[in-house]
């Protein structure tokens, strides 16, 4: 059976965390954030959490294999679902490449990739204000969100060019109510499911 796979891209803090909780329930996929992994392992202080840790805070990525890793387990863990939300992965065009090779070792396929679009500013702002209350210490500093925006359009933007190149890519307005941006990525994904 055909899953949906879903990507939901976008800038840190463009709202995918967000918006993923609102998807899951309307559409019945597992969300599977690969921000949400790395800090519920840094939690239980494990290997992989002290790693990752490492990169987190200074606002770098995770190196492709440990994430590639990560991801690949949590998806085996939870075959009996209708599909999936990546929220945060693929970051890099090897992820992607990754992602592809290993659902495709399934017979499945990613369906398609959504992208929340939001300018640089509205990001910062948003950012340093989640900051004040999510204990989340990538978010307390501006240079650390400046360098993570900077790591998102050096390696991150790309992977939108990359689905795109396979007619996968799509994009909506992601400055607006909670509300609203929902329903306009129910209207596009009702238009791919
Ligand atoms: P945001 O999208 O708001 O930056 P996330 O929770 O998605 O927050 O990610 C926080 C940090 O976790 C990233 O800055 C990065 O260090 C690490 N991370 C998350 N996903 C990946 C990934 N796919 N590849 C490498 N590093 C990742």
């Amino acid at each position: 059976m055909k899953k949906t796979n879903l990507i939901l891209f976008g800038p840190p803090g463009s709202g995918k965390g967000t918006q993923a909780k609102y998807l899951v329930d309307k559409y019945e996929l597992l969300h599977i954030s690969t921000g949400d992994l790395f800090r519920y392992e840094i939690g239980n202080a494990t290997p992989l959490g002290l790693k990752a840790k490492e990169y987190m805070d200074k606002g770098q990525l995770v190196p492709d294999e440990v994430t590639i890793g990560m991801l690949k387990n949590k998806v085996d863990a939870n075959p009996d679902v209708k599909g999936y939300i990546f929220d945060g992965f693929p970051r890099t065009i090897p992820q992607a490449e990754a992602l592809d090779k290993f659902l495709d070792s399934q017979e499945q396929s990613v369906t398609g990739l959504v992208a929340l679009d939001v300018d640089d500013d509205e990001i910062v702002k948003r950012l340093l204000k989640r900051g004040e209350t999510s204990n989340r210490p990538d978010d307390s500093n501006e240079e650390v969100i400046r360098k993570r925006i900077e790591v998102y359009g050096n390696e991150t933007a790309v992977v939108y060019d990359y689905y795109d190149r396979q007619n996968a890519s799509h994009k909506i307005e992601g400055v607006g109510s909670i509300e609203d941006i929902f329903a306009r990525l129910c209207q596009l994904i009702d238009g791919l499911i």
